[in-house]
C-alpha cells in the first residue's frame, strides 16, 4: 500500500531540524505540488535547488516529517514566495505544477508518500493561519506539530478524519462500486467518512444503507491507510451480506455496483497501493475467504 515504503522508514515525529542541500522541500499552489524539471523528469526540489529559484524565502522552512536520512520542508504560503521573489510559480520555466494525484503513481515511492502527507499538512496548515476563537493571528509551536494563537494562546492540533472502506461479500463473489462524477473511475469499494457521535462500525452499517441499500454483517477489521489526499485515515472492513442481495444505488454517488465473481475481479497495476485495491486483491487471490 502507499505506506509501504520498506526497507525506507516514514518519521512524522516532531523533530525540526536545519535543512540539507539533499533535503526536500513541498510548495503547494491551490492543492497543486511544485516539481523542478530536470530535462523530461519531475523532481520534488531540493532545498539546494529552492536555494537558487526562492532565495528569498528560504528563512521561512518548515519541518515536515523524514525518511530516513531525507527531511522534508514547507516553505509556507505560495503567494509570499511569489512576492518575494518577484516572480510567478506558473511562469517558471523550470518548474511545473502537477495535479496532487500524481503522487498516486509518482516513483520513488518514499517520496510520493512524503508528498501525500505534505499535501495533508498544507491543507491543514493552510486553514488554520488564524484562530478559531479570537481570529488572531497562528504561529507554529516550537515544541510540537502544533498552532498556537498569538493572542489567547488556544493551541490547535492536526486533524485526521476517520473514513471506513467496506469489501462485502457473497458467497464468491464481492460487491464492487464505480463513484458518480468523480475523476477516479476504476471499481471501488463502498466507503464514506465517520460522522460525529459515530463508531466506525456503525459508519460501516450506515455507509453500507445508504450507498447499496442492504445489511452487513460479521464485519472483520482488516488494515487501515494514512489517505491525505481526503486528509483521513481509511480503516478498511470486510463483511458479509446479511439477507436480500438486490441493490438500491444511491445515484447521487454511485454509477454502479455489481457482484463481481472471485475471479473477474481486475488486476489493474496503477492502482496498487491503495487499500481498495489491496482488499479486491486480497478477495480475489483467496487470500480472505
Ligand atoms: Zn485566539
Amino acid at each position: 500500500m502507499i505506506q509501504d515504503i520498506a526497507p525506507k522508514t516514514f518519521h512524522n515525529e516532531f523533530t525540526p531540524k536545519a535543512p540539507k542541500d539533499t533535503d526536500l522541500v513541498f510548495i503547494f499552489q491551490k492543492g497543486k505540488p511544485l516539481f523542478y524539471l530536470d530535462g523530461t523528469e519531475k523532481k520534488i526540489p531540493t532545498y539546494a535547488i529552492i536555494k537558487e529559484l526562492f532565495p528569498n524565502s528560504i528563512k521561512r522552512m518548515v519541518y515536515l516529517c523524514s525518511v530516513d536520512e531525507v527531511t522534508g520542508f514547507f516553505i509556507g504560503n505560495s503567494e509570499r514566495i511569489e512576492v518575494e521573489n518577484n516572480c510567478k510559480l506558473t511562469e517558471l520555466s523550470n518548474c511545473a505544477l502537477e495535479d496532487v494525484r500524481i503522487f498516486r503513481t509518482y516513483v520513488p515511492s518514499w517520496q510520493s508518500y512524503m508528498g501525500i502527507t505534505a499535501s495533508h499538512l498544507y491543507k491543514w496548515y493552510k486553514y488554520h493561519k488564524y484562530c478559531g476563537h479570537c481570529a488572531g493571528e497562528m504561529e507554529h509551536s516550537k515544541k510540537e506539530r502544533a498552532m498556537i494563537c498569538t493572542k489567547c494562546g488556544f493551541t490547535d492540533y492536526p486533524k485526521i478524519c476517520p473514513v471506513i472502506i467496506v469489501a462485502i461479500k457473497n458467497g464468491d463473489k464481492l460487491l464492487l462500486t464505480k463513484y458518480a462524477n468523480r475523476g477516479f473511475t476504476r471499481y471501488a469499494l463502498v466507503a464514506g467518512f465517520c460522522e460525529i457521535g459515530e463508531t466506525v462500525e456503525e459508519t460501516v452499517h450506515r455507509e453500507v444503507m445508504e450507498e447499496v441499500g442492504i445489511k452487513v454483517k460479521n464485519l472483520t477489521y482488516y488494515k487501515s491507510q494514512p489517505w491525505g489526499f481526503s486528509e483521513s485515515l481509511i480503516m478498511g472492513f470486510f463483511a458479509e451480506l446479511d439477507g436480500d442481495a438486490d441493490i438500491t444505488l444511491d445515484r447521487d454517488e454511485l454509477a454502479e455496483a455489481v457482484w463481481m465473481d472471485r475471479k473477474d475481479i481486475p488486476t489493474d497495476t496503477e492502482n496498487g497501493l491503495s487499500i481498495t485495491y489491496t482488499m479486491m486483491q486480497a478477495f480475489k487471490n483467496g487470500d480472505v475467504i
